[in-house]
């Protein structure tokens, strides 16, 4: 079998390379690439059918990522957030920490898209140094999430050391791990790999699937292995315009995730990511699915749908309203659409 190092080794990196495996020329993309970087492992793209099909539009450049007129390069404020390189710290109890610049797949709607695959992104001994010295500092940081980049492309052995450095801090409650390895990767997710993992529990990771196609069984012995070593498993998906805005994308996607252990977690809203505006979908498309989706399907298949609302001002859930009245009684729809009535029973309003 082909080892994760050859698949990744082997990467299409060019919109000219492009044409040797399908029958259409990109080369008028190259310039695309220049200001984002392009890498399709063989393995994701194995995934692609067709020119044009939701795992292409996930991995190929298109020409309209250089015609964004509308998107901004840091769209969440990471800069201004940041005390120091690498870590972003937003909310009170926990921290951002990039740890890894490369990914196994270059996501054309990425959010880091300024910065991911790039010298740029600034992550190097020091960087990792200084983030973990910031953390055993701020003892009110009970979480850290590792995200990059992709962490799980960093080797075994240096995982094992940020992980274990991590792990000693003792006001650190929680270590999460952001990856999209599991999808856009899966042979990474090796036995070695996750005997490194589970030393450290308690231990998360959010991983990232966007269409039921990206779920092969090389996906699901990934996700497998990673669960039978005790890590719960969450996924964010991200809403994206053609590919996967639809409730039924979206329903055989999430029933899917569960079907190998994968709890949808988020559902985001596009950022407003310079090069990434031909992705987004008005707000009303993703409340509308999960309206569509809630009470039909297991609540276990439904994530949250948010938005992470611009400058850095956090995460904002947008949920379909089902409340019509409230005070002595609670009236609201249910998922069919009846009007149904809670009584309140003389409890104050808070
Ligand atoms: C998204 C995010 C988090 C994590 O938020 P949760 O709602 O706990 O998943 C933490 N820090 C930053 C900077 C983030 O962008
Ligand atoms: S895997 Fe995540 S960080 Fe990497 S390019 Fe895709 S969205 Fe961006």
């Amino acid at each position: 079998m082909t080892s994760w190092k050859e698949i990744l080794h082997n990467s299409v990196n060019s919109p000219s390379a492009i044409a040797r495996h399908f029958n259409f020329d990109c080369t008028v993309l190259e310039a695309t690439c220049t200001s984002f970087p392009m890498r399709i492992n063989t393995y994701y793209l194995s995934l692609i059918k067709t020119v044009g099909d939701p795992i292409w539009k996930q991995a190929v450049p298109d020409i309209l990522e250089e015609k964004d007129e509308v998107c901004i390069l840091d769209p969440l404020g990471e800069t201004a957030l940041s005390p120091t390189p690498g870590i972003v710290h937003k909310y009170p109890d926990r921290v951002l920490f990039l740890v890894a610049s490369e990914c196994a797949m270059y996501c054309r709607f990425c959010t880091r898209k300024r910065m991911v695959g790039s010298k740029s992104m600034g992550i190097n001994d020091a960087s990792i140094e200084n983030g973990i010295q910031y953390i055993h500092q701020n003892k009110n940081v009970r979480e850290v999430l590792l995200s990059g980049g992709d962490p799980l492309l960093l080797s075994d052995q240096r995982l094992d050391s940020i992980l274990g450095r991590l792990h000693a801090i003792p006001h650190l409650e929680v270590i999460r791990i952001g990856t999209r390895v599991p999808c856009t990767l899966p042979m990474r997710i090796t036995k070695q790999l996750v005997n490194v993992l589970k030393k450290y529990h308690p231990l998360y990771i959010n991983t990232h699937f966007n269409h039921p196609v990206e779920l092969t069984q090389e996906a699901a012995k990934a996700c497998t292995r990673l669960a039978n070593a005790g890590i719960p498993l969450g996924c964010q998906t991200v809403l994206l315009k053609g590919i996967n805005d639809d409730a039924k994308t979206l329903q055989k996607l999430f029933t899917g995730l569960l079907k190998i252990r994968v709890k949808p977690y988020y559902l985001f809203q596009g950022d407003l990511t310079k090069g990434t505006n031909h992705f987004r979908t008005h707000t009303s498309c993703g409340i509308k699915i999960i309206k569509e989706l809630t009470g039909t399907v297991s609540g276990m298949a439904i994530p949250t749908f948010a938005l992470d609302a611009p400058g850095g001002k956090g995460k904002i859930p947008l949920t379909p309203d089902y409340i019509i009245t409230t005070g002595k009684e609670l009236t609201f729809r249910n998922y069919c659409g009846e009007i149904c009535s809670y009584p309140e029973n003389g409890n104050p309003v808070l």
